[in-house]
């Protein structure tokens, strides 16, 4: 008889199953050997007896296996299983691929002896079968999946921008370069003018590009290459796109909380959908003991956070100097800007766009960018344009602060960083 391959979440009391997976765990007696076998639903243990066939199988860690057997009732206690009332009596185990020589553990045993992080990024596809690195991945993918259903289901279309640009799109951070034949190129800093172009035809529109940014500091919240989840929306100011970031951000945050229970609990975590508080950018310099015309260091960021605990704080109305030229002025000190915290980080910024040349051309000189290299995207509006806002909120950076990971490389596959390009 075939039977198909059960997944370990699914098994059931007294059925035969055929399993597939890795070697997670061997404890062997004289008479019976207890192997848990992981894969990627969960662990459940199987026993060997002298007469399952594959008894005498040389085993390692990690090697592939396949099992078949049946499922009997069993009272387990050891946490690492995600099965604890049921165990596989095996009748044969086939090694499939044998796991040689690992350069570093997967089943933390001691948790006093963690792997240190650098050897876990060298190895990250080893890493990535811990439970914990699963849970972090599996939540990340519903964090992305949970942001396009959302504008989806909103009638946002979705576009996909240039990654090599002519020149910088935010001025700010600086770019990395590429030989593009005999010009200069750059990799694009954020999708930003290409999606307000879109919107400005296409009127609601989403992307989750990848943006690279040669910014030098090495810290735990900065990547070099990162993932954006970016909106856009034409005929909206900078208060409906902060009520946009609101409502998508509780309909993610309750699909984690719903289709990801087993991973927070093994994160052990318990999350709440956040509630919001509007901020103006002078109201936040005064909680945080600032002068006007301060940035928010991390510090204040935190202390903001601490002071309006699971809530998005978003603050709004900034100074002209400090957003950058593609913001809308007020007036003549403050801008449409905005920016929202939440568990003590910046996770997004955005604001109303300027859609008039005009002003375009003088923030672009009193930035002290060249206007001559934005001329395809300053005369775009010229054709037309309705007044338009958006937002970016970082993926790794909000995957970081949903699960308060301490570091951001923590929420990236393979982190590129000052001294990280490989593998
Ligand atoms: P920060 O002030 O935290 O350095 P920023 O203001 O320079 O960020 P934005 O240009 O506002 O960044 O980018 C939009 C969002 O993208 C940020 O709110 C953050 O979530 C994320 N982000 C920005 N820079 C990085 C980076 N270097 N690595 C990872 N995520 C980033
Ligand atoms: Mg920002």
């Amino acid at each position: 008889m075939v039977i198909e391959r059960t997944y370990v979440n699914d098994i059931k009391k007294n059925k035969e199953v055929f399993l597939q997976g890795w070697v997670h765990d061997i404890r062997e007696l004289p008479k019976a050997r207890f192997i848990l076998l992981r894969d990627i639903t969960g662990i459940v243990q199987c026993v060997l007896k002298q007469d399952s066939k594959g008894f005498n199988e040389k085993l390692t860690l990690e090697s592939v296996i396949s099992v078949k057997g049946k499922v009997k009732d069993a009272k387990l206690t050891s946490e690492e299983l995600s099965v604890n009332d049921m165990e596989v009596l095996v009748d044969s185990l086939e090694l499939l691929h044998k796991a040689e020589n690992l350069p570093m553990q997967v089943f933390e045993k001691d948790k006093n002896i963690m792997t240190d992080l650098s050897v876990r990024l060298d190895n990250r596809s080893l890493d990535l079968r811990k439970k914990r690195i699963q849970a972090i991945f599996k939540i990340q993918s519903e964090i992305a999946g949970s942001f396009r259903d959302f504008f989806r289901k909103n009638n946002f279309i979705e576009i996909q921008t240039p990654s090599i640009i002519a020149s910088a799109s935010e001025g700010g951070t600086s770019l990395f370069s590429v030989d593009y034949f005999e010009k200069k190129a750059y990799l694009a800093q954020s999708p930003q003018l290409y999606k307000q172009l879109a919107t400005i035809s296409l009127e609601k529109v989403f992307t989750i590009a990848p943006v690279w940014r040669a910014e030098k500091h090495n810290t735990t919240r900065h990547l070099n290459e990162s993932r954006q989840m970016d909106i856009e929306v034409a005929f909206a100011d900078d208060f409906s796109a902060m009520k946009y970031l609101e409502e998508c951000v509780s309909f993610i945050v309750s699909n984690v909380i719903k289709n990801c229970s087993k991973e927070l609990n093994v994160l052990n975590l318990k999350l709440r959908v956040p509630k919001s508080k509007y901020l103006s950018y002078d109201e936040a310099v005064k909680l945080c003991k600032l002068k006007n015309g301060d940035d928010f260091s991390p510090e204040d960021e935190r202390k903001l956070c601490n002071m309006f605990p699971d809530t998005i704080i978003f603050t709004h109305s900034w100074p002209i100097s400090l957003k950058p030229f593609y913001i809308l002025p007020k007036d003549k000190k403050l801008s449409k800007g905005f920016d929202a915290l939440y568990n003590g980080i910046e996770i997004s910024s955005g604001g109303q766009r300027v859609h008039i040349p005009e002003i375009l051309v003088k923030n672009l000189k009193d930035k002290g960018l060249n206007p001559k290299n934005f001329e395809f995207y300053v005369n775009s509006f010229k054709f037309g344009s309705p007044i338009h806002s958006g937002w970016s909120i970082g993926l790794e950076r909000f995957t970081m602060s949903l699960l308060k990971l301490d570091n951001i490389r923590e929420a990236v596959l393979y982190p590129r960083d000052r001294d990280r390009i490989a593998p």
